[in-house]
């Protein structure tokens, strides 16, 4: 299904949704993040600083209920979430393409019900990027472009004052037929449009992995390099760099005790993080990867070697979040290049 949208209908079409909670892009205090729209929504952002990952995996979740009466059995009660249906607009390709790397990881050996209730709750209308918006973006080279449709149930390109709308899933068919009165067809002119804009998307320069099918061996071959140490050295372990990417999933799960008399608690999972000095620390004091150094070297090739091995894929998708807001200007691309060029 292929519709253009007027510009100044892009409300009707939310309002529309009545059965859906709608996020949108909105400037917060200093960055962009998604908000749920209550007035006028634009679709003007470069990129959110957060991915809208946390709408399937929030940052903090609860599992089960427990507690414990003296002389009777424990009880759990498990907390299944309670998922509105969100409809996020304005996604961009890369954190498009963060979504079936997430479905992947939390459907592999096991089907993370948590994560699986959100997720099919949630449709992404992504936004075609008519240019790389950040200076950092690279994409293009790790598989995606800026025109991508994966992992989108519908996809919009910004034609000036309409939108070219299609929809990519069912789902999205539904979202577009939930509205029809707002949408016009499509003209021969507006396809024309559509198709030299993204092809002039996908020829706009953009950063790169020089080698993005030899990282995987070059990063294996470099495990032990000392260019791992040296290129981590101003690490801080702040976290950032996994925290805002739309593809990092590692978590932790802890119980909080609420109440010692009776033992009354809960089992939290909430988002961890490799760059974190404990993240790997053992009960006995042991740490596996005690330096900055290792643990850059686990995250970069999570992304670019052991992720691609288990999937045929790389977990990065070219966001450039990770390099543009980590304080210390460590930069994925640098260092995915400099290792496998060590390797060449
Ligand atoms: S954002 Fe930069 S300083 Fe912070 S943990 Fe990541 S690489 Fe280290
Ligand atoms: S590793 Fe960095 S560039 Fe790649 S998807 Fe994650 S945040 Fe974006």
């Amino acid at each position: 299904m292929e519709k253009i949208l007027d510009k100044k209908r892009l409300g009707d079409w939310v309002d529309a949704l009545a059965d859906y909670e709608v996020l949108a892009p909105a400037w917060e205090e200093d960055a962009w993040g998604y908000q749920p729209v209550n007035g006028p929504i634009r679709l003007d952002h470069p990129n959110t600083k957060q991915s809208p990952k946390r709408l399937a995996f929030p940052q903090r979740e609860v599992f089960f209920t427990f507690e414990q009466i003296k002389g009777e059995a424990p009880r759990l009660t498990q907390t299944l979430p309670e998922a509105p249906r969100h409809a996020v607009f304005g996604v961009r390709p890369c954190d498009g393409r963060g979504v079936p790397r997430m479905d992947q990881v939390f459907n592999d050996y096991v089907e993370d019900v948590y994560y699986n209730t959100r997720r099919k709750n949630v449709a992404y209308v992504g936004l075609a990027c008519n240019k790389p918006p950040n200076a950092n973006c690279f994409c293009l080279s790790v598989g995606g472009s800026p025109v991508s449709t994966d992992g989108l149930d519908v996809q919009m390109t910004d034609l000036g004052d309409r939108y070219f709308v299609k929809a990519v899933t069912e789902t999205g068919k539904a979202l577009m037929t939930a509205a029809a009165g707002v949408f016009a067809e499509p003209s021969a002119a507006d396809k024309k449009q559509l198709k030299d804009m993204h092809a002039a998307a996908v020829a706009y320069p953009q950063r790169a992995v020089n080698d993005p099918d030899g990282a995987p061996a070059k990063l294996k071959a470099n495990f032990k390099s000392p260019l791992w140490d040296e290129l981590a050295r101003a690490c801080i372990g702040c976290g950032i760099c996994t925290f805002l990417c739309p593809t990092c999933h590692c978590f932790d799960i802890n119980d909080e005790v609420q109440s010692k008399a009776p033992l009354k608690g809960q089992r939290v999972r909430t988002w961890d993080n490799c760059q974190f000095p404990d993240f790997t620390m053992h009960s006995s004091g042991h740490n596996p990867r005690e330096g900055t150094g290792a643990r850059l070297r686990q995250r970069v090739s999570h992304k670019f070697q052991y992720f691609h091995e288990n999937f045929g894929m790389h977990q990065c998708t070219g966001c450039g979040r990770c390099i543009t807001e980590c304080p210390v200007g460590i930069d994925i691309i640098h260092v995915v290049n400099k290792v496998a060029a060590n390797a060449a």
